[in-house]
């Protein structure tokens, strides 16, 4: 390729996607690239999907700032994005006045507004079912939940429609730097560059080797899980924390965007492994335990867990000592919610102005057929035969929802790839009935083999070849 671009952005998490984004938007020329086969597929399609007051990092901290910063930017994002934010608040709850009262100051002094501390009585209003231990909580009523894989995968869309590049599945080879231009050299690919963005999340030592920079000790700590079912009946309206400890913020309830519930996650020292474990899950049951009544784990449908990737106390957002290379290591908790911060203050380190061109496109919004008033399924059923045949039973997704989103800017060939857009497969049998089904809409509509689908990344492939060769002779 002999384009030079403004930037390459290296990672496609949450982090990566909100500096790609931004930096297209500010008309700079930009590719993003990511080793997996879809964006948000590490730490951003893993988390609790909160979008955080602001009121639980240190004052003066990168944490606090961003993460208010950030969350004052969401709405207006999501309003272009259209994507669904939900602000049903936060409550941190326990038997401890002191304590609610140093979080309701640190929160003061990061600027949170809307914060307020609630008696027992007041408690009990919002969520009935609250412990008799519980005499005090803390109201954040600016905290927000948002599906952090749909509003990374839309922020991609907007980019790429703007004229950002996406390279999915490169595998970094090298990084030569002649006069001021970089070239990072993939398997596929050489990307000639004026400056380059590690946001490689779990991935950041391992690309700062080949990029010559800064190598930071980091630490992982694993968080898991239990999804329920949205039928289950929780009188949760917002999402409850207990109060926070060394380890971090503990193990909260919530509502999801999608109308499920979240219980976890746990904060374990572990590899980057995403796995859920019997002493994780019992430890979850035992926590959400002392802030319910009753929480019954019978509705659980799923566990997973998400990888935290820590480095110190705070985040690490700098210039690097090669001109031209911004680190971001040890972008953790509150990552998703400073997203969109971080992607001004990483514009900025860069040297260029935060003001947007005028008369950006906007995405299609992210609508199956069940969002449309019934008159206008109709009309789409007669269209589209395809939005007569119901895939996934359970989230209510056709095929023709399938087709739609795989015919989106990012090419994308995997069945988790096609859940994140649509929720097929995310209801009460968990793909049971609909996964062979989307492997085949995947196949046909991307005009590949089934060889070729995969569950999630590359080495997850849903098919190795044929159970026998039949050779019907001549
Ligand atoms: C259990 C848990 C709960 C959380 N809850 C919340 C929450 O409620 N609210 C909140 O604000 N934050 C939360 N967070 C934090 C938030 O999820 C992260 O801060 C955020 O997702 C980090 O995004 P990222 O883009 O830096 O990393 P990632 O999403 O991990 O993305 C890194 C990307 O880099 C790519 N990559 C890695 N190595 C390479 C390589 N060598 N070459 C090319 N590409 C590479 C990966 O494929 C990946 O796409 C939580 C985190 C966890 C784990």
């Amino acid at each position: 390729m002999n384009k030079i671009y403004d930037a390459v952005v290296i990672g496609g998490g949450v982090v990566g996607v909100s500096i790609f984004n931004k930096l297209v938007r500010i008309g700079k020329k930009v590719a993003l690239i990511d080793s997996a086969s879809d964006v948000a597929t590490g730490a951003s399609k893993a988390n609790s999907g909160l979008v955080h007051a602001g009121y639980d990092p240190e004052p003066n901290t990168l944490k606090a700032k961003l993460n208010v910063e950030g969350a004052n930017l969401y709405p207006k994002i999501c309003r272009r994005l259209s994507i669904p934010l939900r602000k049903c608040g936060a409550l941190v709850v326990g038997d401890d006045l002191e304590k609610i009262q140093n979080l309701y100051e640190r929160g003061q002094k990061n600027g949170v507004k809307e914060l307020y501390i609630l008696n027992r009585q007041e408690l009990l209003k919002i969520v009935p079912d609250l412990r008799e231990h519980i005499t005090v909580g803390l109201y954040a009523k600016t905290a927000a939940l948002v599906s952090p894989y749909l509003f990374t995968i839309a922020l991609c869309e907007e980019g790429i429609i703007n004229g950002g590049e996406l390279y999915l599945e490169e595998d970094l080879v090298e990084c030569r730097k002649e006069k001021d231009i970089f070239e990072i050299v993939t398997k596929n690919n050489t990307f000639k560059t004026k400056s380059i963005i590690n946001s490689a999340g779990f991935g950041y030592n391992e690309v700062a080797k080949i990029l010559g920079t800064e190598e930071y000790p980091l630490e992982y700590r694993r968080g898991e899980y239990f999804v329920f079912s949205k039928e289950t009946t929780l009188n949760v309206p917002c999402t409850i924390f207990p109060l926070p400890t060394e380890k971090g913020k503990g193990v909260l309830i919530t509502p999801t965007i999608d109308g499920n519930y979240l219980v976890g996650p746990t904060s374990e020292k572990s590899e980057y492994e995403t796995v859920t474990t019997e002493s994780g899950l019992k430890e979850i049951k035992e926590k959400a335990g002392l802030i319910l009544n009753k929480v019954d784990f019978k509705n659980a449908i799923r566990e997973f867990s998400g990888v935290r990737t820590i480095c110190g106390d705070d985040f690490i957002i700098e210039k690097s000592k090669v001109n031209g290379i911004i680190n971001l290591a040890g972008i953790c908790s509150p990552g998703l919610s400073s997203a969109p911060a971080i992607a001004n203050m990483v514009v900025k380190l860069l040297g260029f102005k935060t003001s947007e061109l005028e008369n950006l496109k906007k995405i299609e919004p992210y609508k199956m057929l069940k969002d449309y008033p019934i008159k206008t399924q109709n009309e789409m059923v007669k269209e589209n035969k395809d939005y007569g045949e119901v895939v996934c039973k359970c989230e209510k997704i056709t095929k023709g929802d399938i087709v739609a989103v795989l015919k989106r800017p990012i090419k994308i060939r995997s069945v988790d790839a096609v859940k994140r857009r649509t929720n097929a497969g995310m209801g009460l049998c968990q793909g049971g009935f609909c996964f062979t089904k989307v492997v085949n809409i995947i196949a046909k509509t991307r005009k590949i083999s089934y060889e070729d689908v995969l569950k999630e990344n590359r080495g997850s492939e849903v098919s190795v070849g044929d159970i026998r060769e039949v050779n019907y002779g001549n």
